[in-house]
C-alpha cells in the first residue's frame, strides 16, 4: 500500500512494504512543491530538459531534505532504456545504466521518470537495495531478471524475501500501444477498449518478479497513473514530451 507523505509542499509516496523495515529509507517524488515555471511545473528534477538549471537544483534542494539526504550525493544513471544494472559504491553518475544496486549507507540510488515505472528492490537479510527504471523497452530487455540475478549471485540474496515496490507510472488506463510494443508482452497485460490495446506495465513488471521467484504479497504496485493525474505527476505521454521528471530515491540508513 502507498501512502502520501507531506512534508512542507512536496507529496512524497511511500511504500508500506518498505516503510515497514528498519535500515531503509525511500520516496517516489511527484510534481508539486517546487519552483519551476510551466512546462515544469513545479518539482522538476531533471536537468537538460529545457528547464532553468538554478530552478532544478533548488527543486532537487527541496527533494532531499524531504528524503532526509544529501542533494550532492546520490547515484544516478544516464538512462537509455537498456537492461544495464550498474553496482554502487561511491555517489556519481553512470553511462547507460538503468538500474543501481548498493550495499552501502548513505548512496540514495535515483531513478528519473516521468511514465516509466520506477521500481525499488530490497533485501532485508543481506541488506541489499535496487532501484530500476523500467520503461517498457528495458523490462522486455529483461532488466528486472538481470537485477535480481546480481542480487542473488553477487550478494547472497533470497528471492522468496525481497521486497519491491512499483511507483507511479502511466498505466492500462491511458497507455495506448501498437502491435510494434502489444505484441512483445503477454496477453494478461494487454487491454482491449474500442479496438485499441493498452498495456499494464506494473502487472507485466509484477508477473516478471514472480517468475524470478517474488512472492506476490512482497510486491506493491501504487496504483497510480501518472498520465491521469496532472496536477501530481508529470506524463511525457500526456504532455507531449514537454514535461519534467519526477525523482525516485532509496537509501541504506
Ligand atoms: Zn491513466
Amino acid at each position: 500500500m502507498f501512502n502520501a507523505v507531506h512534508t512542507n509542499d512536496l507529496i512524497i509516496y511511500k511504500s508500506s512494504l518498505l516503510n515497514s523495515r528498519n535500515g531503509i529509507y525511500h520516496g517516489f517524488g511527484a510534481r508539486v512543491g517546487g519552483v519551476s515555471n510551466s512546462p515544469y511545473n513545479t518539482l522538476n528534477l531533471g536537468l537538460s530538459i529545457g528547464d532553468i538549471p538554478e530552478n532544478v537544483h533548488k527543486n532537487r534542494e527541496l527533494f532531499f531534505q524531504a528524503l532526509k539526504s544529501d542533494p550532492q550525493q546520490f547515484a544516478q544513471g544516464v538512462q537509455v532504456h537498456g537492461n544495464t544494472i550498474q553496482i554502487v559504491d561511491h555517489p556519481g553518475t553512470f553511462e547507460s545504466t538503468d538500474a543501481l544496486l548498493t550495499i552501502r549507507k548513505n548512496i540514495p540510488l535515483i531513478i528519473k521518470t516521468a511514465d516509466c515505472a520506477p521500481v525499488i528492490l530490497f533485501e532485508p537479510e543481506q541488506e541489499v537495495i535496487a532501484a530500476v527504471h523500467a520503461g517498457w523497452r528495458s523490462v522486455v530487455k529483461g532488466i528486472l531478471e538481470n537485477t535480481i540475478r546480481i542480487m542473488v549471485e553477487n550478494f547472497d540474496c533470497e528471492p522468496e524475501i525481497i521486497k519491491c515496490a512499483i511507483g507511479p507510472s502511466i498505466r492500462s488506463c491511458c497507455y495506448e500501444v501498437k502491435s510494434d510494443v502489444s505484441s512483445r508482452f503477454p496477453d494478461d497485460v494487454i487491454l482491449w477498449k474500442n479496438n485499441k490495446s493498452y498495456l499494464d506495465i506494473p502487472k507485466a513488471i509484477q508477473l516478471r518478479l514472480i517468475d524470478q521467484g517474488i512472492q506476490i504479497e512482497n510486491i506493491d504496485d501504487s496504483q497510480l497513473c501518472t498520465a491521469c493525474n496532472e496536477k501530481l505527476f508529470f506524463s511525457h505521454r500526456r504532455d507531449k514530451g514537454k514535461t519534467g521528471r519526477m525523482m525516485t530515491a532509496v537509501y541504506l540508513t
